[in-house]
């Protein structure tokens, strides 16, 4: 065991049980009285279920983070990446090829493994709490297709990634940099016409009030929508919501069939605004502009410890190679995007408020974009009370209580 590896070792055991006390944290902050914000919206008993689902789903997740770092640890010490590594090198081809297996191997492997659990969320829990409308064809359907994404998709970038640096010496962590960002934008305008329609079926949605609503809207904040899209989300599950997809004049909001059957009209308009307010206030381009300086600096990280010879001794392993390189920095750089993680979910989470107040200032009906969030709280069983300490570790939005709350202070300064 070398300093990598108390690094590494450390760095898993922290986050485990970092993310155990905000867990701890969040339940202890269940109570049996309804807050007074949601009186007349959450009646009793479904509030108990909501603080059920939330206590179900913590303890789930302990036993799959539990089964998780066991099988890191065990494959680790048991000295599993080396035993793959003389496997694949048995074959005699050419490293890139060997890298491709490897990793395959290893993806086929987790996903393999997380099955198990996978399911049960699906047709376990998510069962119990009248959620899931996930068939098994789907599931299954769902998994094959993805799988053969990664490949398809995956693949190439992964073979690019291993050539140069295997073959373009100093320079290969640009070279990948670049290829990564052009990949990564390349991505983002083929998911909503390519991709997605693989999962699910899309379908403009019918003429009549919702539709002028949300287009006299649009013309209103001068936003050139031409296409509201509808998303059978009820294909897989009950729970509801909405998003923007596309670039220039593909934009488009997409709203989940079951958004449009549980909401009013002016409800769903404050969620449309929310959604294009994260456009208009350039969400979606800060996003990607940071996600392209993580990548360099990640590359630029990567480059320095791919082929160092002190963290393949950690993993056991005999020879050193590109392809086990990168899973290996893969496991140093955690903590690293640990903290990097928790600084972009504080812009997330900052964004969130900034939609709302640009939702609201724009249809100005504050109520609309209240009952809005409300409904989709008790709608989706949400934890209204998240421990701080939880919120700042794990969430992409603020506790919905605090987003009312800013709400109504925005109505307050007219
Ligand atoms: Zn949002």
């Amino acid at each position: 065991m070398n300093r990598f590896g108390y690094i590494i070792l450390i760095a898993l055991s922290a986050e485990v049980l970092l993310n155990t006390i905000a867990d701890i944290f969040n339940l202890k902050m269940l109570q049996n009285e309804v807050p007074e914000e949601f009186q007349g919206t959450y009646d009793a008993d479904q509030y108990r279920k909501s603080q059920e689902y939330l206590r179900v789903n913590t303890q789930f997740g302990w036993w799959a983070t539990s089964f998780n770092l066991m099988v890191v640890l065990v494959f680790w010490f048991s000295g599993g990446f080396s035993l793959l590594d003389e496997w694949v090198r048995a074959f005699g081809f050419f490293p890139i090829v060997n890298g491709m297996l490897y990793i395959g191997i290893l993806i086929v492997l987790h996903t393999g493994l997380s099955q198990p659990f996978s399911i049960y969320a699906t047709f376990v829990i998510e069962e119990r709490f009248g959620f899931n409308k996930t068939t098994w064809r789907t599931y299954l359907l769902d998994l094959i297709k993805g799988l053969l994404l990664s490949i398809l998709l995956g693949g190439p970038l992964l073979a690019g990634i291993l050539a140069f640096f295997e073959f373009s010496g100093d320079n290969a962590w640009i070279y990948c940099w670049i290829v990564a960002v052009v990949y990564m934008l390349i991505m983002f305008f083929i998911a909503p016409t390519w991709i997605m329609p693989l999962f699910n079926k899309f379908d403009p949605l019918e003429e009549g009030e919702l539709k002028s609503a949300i287009l006299s809207y649009a013309a209103d904040i001068q936003f050139p929508l031409k296409n509201v899209g509808v998303m059978d989300g009820s294909k897989r599950s009950a729970k509801s919501n909405a998003f923007f997809t596309g670039f220039g004049k593909n934009k488009r909001i997409v709203l989940f069939d079951t958004l449009i059957a549980q909401h009013a009209v002016p409800e769903i308009v404050a969620v449309v605004a929310h959604e294009m307010g994260h456009y208009k206030k350039k969400h979606i381009l800060q996003g990607l502009l940071i996600g392209i300086i993580q990548g360099g600096f990640m590359f630029y990280l990567l480059s320095f410890f791919i082929s160092n010879r002190g963290l393949f001794d950690t993993f056991y392993m005999e020879h050193i190679s590109v392809y086990a390189g990168l899973i290996f920095f893969g496991m140093l750089y955690a903590p690293v995007g640990f903290f990097v993680g928790l600084l972009t979910q504080m812009r997330v989470r900052a964004n969130e408020y900034e939609a709302d107040r640009y939702a609201v200032n724009t249809t100005l009906k504050p109520d609309a974009m209240i009952q809005a969030l409300k409904k989709l709280s008790v709608d989706n069983l949400s934890n209204l009370l998240a421990h701080p300490f939880h919120v700042f570790l794990n969430d992409s939005h603020p506790p919905v209580l605090k987003r009312i709350e800013a709400i109504k202070e925005i109505g307050l300064e007219g």
